[in-house]
């Protein structure tokens, strides 16, 4: 396939250290709070990359990390540690927010049919290793304890901008606006490794290191999860645009060094998912979640097929309008597979080649997934019979994940249990929200008062109220919802 390198700014041939195999690695939430949309937006683009990869035929190991330790209100260091602003808020133990965060965050994955990766590592399981890399990385001269601290010293390297051709002074740390300068670095992009200040003496982990007790930089983790998981030769990276930097420039600064040879080929940005007032952030504290989507009914799978309709290197604009737009053109897709009758022909798998080559080729231009859907209209299109269409949807879906031929099953299964109800109930429909007991309680009050028993009939809708459920009745039938 063809993807965007970051690191070089070009879309290239995507080519790996091992032919055949894929090392990949992916940033990790920082498991403070719940997950919002935008940042499942990146995982979703990360998912369907990793999906395509293994349709191109490659064996792929991903590896993500867990942050729970170490990562601080700003990326530069500074500002109140994020899992100890979780527990205050909460009123609960650093441990016991990750944990819930934690399982928050894979049940959400699993709701938008995000494949957990292979290799899941929490930050806080493997600080033995990353002292020892530390250690090393002071032993080869890249590292300097300064007031308490270790840094990396950034002065050592021949080049330290990896991501963008911006102009030094823009980037630089100290001199971002809000962030304050930290007097122990030589230079202003050094960044720390290890924490030992007495600033930071509330915070909850701390470890035993030659340096004095303390915790992780922020950075460490990801360079020495991937290089203990994947190796030290990294195909690809990946995660939200704004860890680009200092993030994945630190990352890259202290694996080189710590290597004493090039880490990562390939990094992989997604772009954010923006609102009316710019980029959805935890630290906000104003954000959509999964769980909210589904309050409002919203099935979680309509989202990630909003996603997937535009391309990860532009910016994603959410409102409920486009959100809906979206739901309304995923219902109507599953509408149309409903349709599709698996019993007429056979899936000709001369039509499977021919279709599966179309979509490599597209998808393949820098993970296109916005003709990856196109190609699931044409298909339906095309002049195929059924079982053939089934087929070719089904492959597709192996790289979407939008549950397309599950949902339709399901619809069919209801569309088909309220024939069976209607015409069991002499024409008389029930639309409700799919709960076959409530809908022969509704057919059994629509009984009662056609044989002018009003009593049992209210009786009934009485009881149905208690339940919650409102009946209004329509021409034909009747329509009840929870309210
Ligand atoms: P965090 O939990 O803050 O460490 O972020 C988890 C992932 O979400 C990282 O890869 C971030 O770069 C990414 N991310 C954060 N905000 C957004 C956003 N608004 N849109 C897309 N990705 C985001
Ligand atoms: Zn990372």
């Amino acid at each position: 396939m063809y993807l965007y390198n970051s690191a070089t700014h070009k879309k290239e041939q995507f080519r790996t250290h091992t032919p055949g195999r894929v090392e990949m690695y992916t940033c990790g939430p920082t498991v403070y709070h719940f997950a919002h949309i935008g940042n499942l937006r990146s995982y979703i683009m990360e998912d369907v990359l990793e999906k395509f990869l293994r349709y191109e035929g490659y064996g792929v190991n991903r590896v993500m990390n867990i942050t729970d330790v170490g990562h601080l209100a700003s990326d530069a260091d500074t500002g109140e540690d994020k899992m100890l602003k979780g527990a205050k808020r909460e009123n609960k133990s650093v441990m016991d927010i990750a944990k819930f965060y934690t399982d928050a965050f894979f049940s959400d994955c699993a709701k938008l049919n995000i494949k957990t990766p292979e290799v899941v590592q929490p930050a806080t399981g493997l600080v033995d290793e990353f002292i020892q890399v530390v250690s090393s990385l002071i032993d080869k001269g890249f590292a300097y304890v300064a007031g308490g601290n270790v840094y990396f010293d950034t002065s050592r390297l021949g080049r330290y901008y990896v991501f963008n051709d911006h102009d030094e002074d823009d980037l630089a740390v100290g001199v971002r606006d809000g962030v304050e300068e930290d007097a122990n670095k030589r230079n202003k992009n050094d960044f720390v490794l290890w924490f030992t200040k007495s600033k930071f003496e509330d915070q909850a982990l701390k470890w035993d290191s030659p340096w004095g007790v303390g915790y992780p930089g922020w950075h460490i983790e990801c360079s020495c999860i991937s290089m203990k998981f994947n190796g030290e030769y990294l195909d690809l990276h990946c995660g939200g645009v704004d860890n680009a930097f200092p993030h994945h420039t630190n990352e890259t600064a202290q694996s080189e060094a710590y290597l004493g040879h090039p880490w990562c080929r390939q990094w992989f940005h997604v772009h954010h998912l923006n609102t009316n007032s710019g980029k959805m952030s935890k630290s906000k504290g104003e954000f959509l979640t999964v769980s909210l989507l589904e309050e409002k009914g919203y099935d979680p799978l309509a989202y990630r097929f909003f996603c997937l309709q535009s391309h990860y290197r532009k910016g994603l604009v959410f409102s409920w309008e486009n959100l809906d737009n979206a739901a309304g053109a995923y219902g109507k897709l599953i509408r149309r597979i409903a349709a599709l009758d698996p019993g007429q022909g056979t899936a000709d798998p001369a039509v499977l080649g021919q279709y599966r080559e179309k979509f490599l080729e597209l998808v393949g231009n820098d993970l296109n997934t916005s003709m990856g859907v196109t190609c699931l209209y044409d298909v339906l299109k095309a002049p195929v019979d059924d079982a053939a269409k089934l087929a070719v949807l089904a492959d597709f879906d192996t790289v979407l994940s939008l549950s397309l031929l599950e949902r339709a099953a399901a619809l069919r299964e209801k569309e088909a249990a309220q024939a069976k109800t209607a015409a069991a109930s002499g024409g008389f429909t029930v639309q409700g929200e799919g709960d076959p007991a409530v809908d022969a309680l509704v057919l059994q009050r629509a009984d009662a008062k056609k044989s002018k028993n009003f009593a049992e009939a209210d009786r009934i809708r009485d009881e149905l109220k208690a339940q919650g459920i409102e009946i209004t009745d329509v021409p034909g039938g009747a329509v009840w919802k929870r309210v």
